[in-house]
């Protein structure tokens, strides 16, 4: 997993030398640039007044698995472009953690299962959980170049490889579908993987707009 920030709006004539957040209260001023503490996102946040948070956007280059990806391609306000399995034969696998199931809640898990317990699955492979899983994806990679070198279509060789595939996506939102982004991502019943690409780009927004998210508990999502 990796997350690097690449864009962001800058402003030019009479916002030129503006912060991004000086940007976002000079906007919602209506051109007036005046100094505040971010106090004032904060306002228009609380009173649901959110066009000003869309005129500004920022852009990550996220590498996740595309299980993952596919979790963050349904904010559909956030506008992707991904690296295309057409088009390359670069194969990649994102580390699995295998987690037990969570107890109550059907879609979540809780703790790290023993990566050495034994898995009566499976029983021609190895015997050991972390062992079976490493087998099959040497033997899927192993396919799938296999089925290349045979003359298929890159299209439809990748359908055999699995939802731990490493994909490359950049995604650019504005700053109002961020904060959505980290109000449901960075709470309790996201997935462990989706929460850490959330925090990775919660901490390069703060660092963008260091007063504006002093004022929001952002990591404890559903705080809007
Ligand atoms: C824990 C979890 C489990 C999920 N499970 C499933 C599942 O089982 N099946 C499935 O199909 N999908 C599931 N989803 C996906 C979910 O239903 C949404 O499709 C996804 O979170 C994208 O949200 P969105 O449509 O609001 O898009 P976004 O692009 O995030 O938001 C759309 C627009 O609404 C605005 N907006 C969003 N929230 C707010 C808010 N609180 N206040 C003001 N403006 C807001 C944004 O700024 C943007 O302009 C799950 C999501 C989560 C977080």
């Amino acid at each position: 997993m990796k997350v690097v920030i690449v864009t962001r709006t800058e402003g030019i004539g009479k916002y030129q030398e503006l912060t991004s957040e000086e940007i976002v209260s000079a906007i919602a001023r209506h051109g007036i640039i005046k100094e505040d503490n971010g106090k004032l996102v904060k306002h228009l946040m609380d009173n649901k007044h959110w066009s000003p948070l869309d005129m500004i956007n920022f852009g990550f280059e996220i590498e996740t698995s595309r299980n993952i990806g596919r979790q963050l391609l349904r904010h559909w306000s956030i506008k992707p472009q991904e690296h295309s399995q057409r088009y390359s034969s670069k194969v990649a696998f994102e580390p699995i953690e295998l987690r037990m199931e969570h107890p109550t809640n059907r879609q979540s898990s809780t703790d790290v299962f023993d990566p050495n317990i034994k898995v009566s699955w499976l029983p021609n492979l190895a015997p050991h959980a972390s062992t079976v899983l490493e087998d099959l994806l040497s033997k899927i990679e192993e396919a799938y170049f296999a089925m290349l070198e045979a003359g298929a279509a890159k299209e439809c060789a990748r359908d055999i490889l699995p939802g731990c595939t490493r994909t490359t996506l950049t995604m650019n939102g504005s700053l109002r579908s961020w904060l959505a982004f980290l109000n449901v991502r960075m709470d309790k019943h996201t997935q462990k993987e989706a929460v850490m690409i959330a925090t990775e780009i919660g901490e390069a927004l703060e660092l963008e707009m260091p007063k504006v998210f002093s004022t929001i508990n952002w990591r404890t999502g559903m705080f809007m």
